[in-house]
């Protein structure tokens, strides 16, 4: 796929910059520079776009694609599994062999044999939509994604999606949200604009091209990802948090993971849970490798050390690689990260100290 992709005109992503609510502050993480990173250039899809080109890609390779086909049930025997689908009103069925639930959040399966469980400390929401007339970067900057943290703890991301549109979303913390909502997500979105001064002077000249759209963006684990003859893959067995723009990536690893495991299932006559059982341990454990991230982005101690220089160049570039997406870290790395963590640890325990001697 990779050489369809680089050639679908897709903007180019080297890098994240971070600014604080008003803005000098910023911490750019370029993934040129990150450890064991050996891909640092990646691509800002349009999803109607690149999903279309996945499709189109296991259909020349040999899949049967049926679209606008909605499954409505799954009746599962020793042989088999019957599939009852809808289709332009009309209702059919199918037998297949394994069953994957790739539905997203809707999580058609997973939601049968089980639950999304909501993690308890990623309780945020997220309004976004389109804009033109944005200024951006120029150069090879001019494709990362530009985030502004706010001291609620919520933060604004702007990622170009073509040379001329750019998304752009406030991720607000579920109790602010509470407080603060307006009555559409569009004015939700206009004000979380408007109370972060850094950002809004990217707006003065910009046009909102697309309706905005309100995301209950919490955060959770499937509490089974798979049993016999099925598995969940992507946000059907688990969405994280998107600050650090992880799912397309981990959904497409468990897409490999799982065909892997269902190909050599099928030749060994086994598609029952067991085959699954690595691969669900892999997801459980990337998803707990980028939440320690996602729930540290959420909290002061953690945001003050990423703004301020960090104690080693090597231990900010160990963070940027998990960030660029590295989900098997070297021992190395690892070591780093733990550094990393150790530090953001004190610094917690330093503010708590400043906070009770000024509440005194
Ligand atoms: C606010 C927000 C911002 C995000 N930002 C980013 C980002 O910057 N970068 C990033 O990588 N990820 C981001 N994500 C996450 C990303 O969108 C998901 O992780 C990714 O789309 C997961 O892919 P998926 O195929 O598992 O699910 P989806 O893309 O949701 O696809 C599921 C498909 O299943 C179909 N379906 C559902 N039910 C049925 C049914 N019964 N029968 C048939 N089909 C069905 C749906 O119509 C849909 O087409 C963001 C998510 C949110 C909420």
């Amino acid at each position: 796929m990779s050489d369809t992709i680089a050639a679908s005109g897709f903007i180019e992503k080297w890098g994240a910059s971070f600014r604080g609510p008003d803005g000098p502050d910023e911490r750019y993480a370029d993934f040129q520079f990150a450890r064991e990173t050996p891909t640092p250039q990646t691509f800002q899809v349009l999803r109607e776009k690149f999903d279309e080109i996945l499709l189109r890609h296991s259909e020349k390779s040999g899949a049967r694609v049926l679209e606008e086909h909605r499954l409505t049930d799954a009746a599962f025997d020793s042989d088999g599994v019957t599939l009852t689908f809808s289709h332009n009103g009309s209702v059919g069925t199918m037998r297949v062999g394994v069953v994957i639930d790739a539905s997203g959040r809707t999580g058609v399966l997973v939601k049968r044999f089980g639950r999304h469980e909501p993690d308890p400390l990623l309780l945020n929401i997220a309004v976004h939509a389109q804009y033109e007339g944005i200024p951006r970067a120029s150069g090879r900057r001019a494709g990362d994604i530009r985030m502004y943290t706010r001291p609620d703890m919520g933060w604004l991301w702007f990622i170009p999606l073509s040379d001329t549109v750019i998304s752009v979303g406030a991720v607000i913390p579920q109790v602010v949200h509470r407080r603060e909502s307006k009555a559409t997500p569009g004015e939700s979105l206009a004000h979380y604009l408007a109370n972060t001064p850094a950002a809004l002077s990217l707006l003065e000249g910009a046009r909102r091209v697309s309706p905005a759209r309100f995301d209950a963006d919490y955060s959770y684990l499937a509490t089974r990802m798979a049993g016999d003859r099925w598995v969940a893959v992507g946000d059907a067995a688990a969405f994280l948090d998107p600050v650090f723009s992880t799912g397309v990536m981990l959904a497409m690893q468990a897409g490999v993971e799982v065909a892997e495991a269902i190909d050599n299932g099928l030749r060994t006559g086994d598609v029952s849970a067991r085959i699954f059982t690595d691969y669900e341990r892999a997801v459980r454990r990337r998803y707990h490798h980028f939440r320690r991230f996602a729930v540290g982005f959420y909290e002061p101690a953690f945001r003050k050390l990423w703004y301020s220089r960090p104690p080693l160049r090597s231990i900010f570039d160990a963070v940027v690689s998990v960030l660029a997406g590295n989900w098997r870290p070297s021992f190395v790395t690892r070591v780093l990260v733990e550094i990393f963590f150790a530090v953001v640890a004190a610094e917690r325990v330093l503010l708590k100290i400043r906070g009770s001697r000024g509440a005194r």
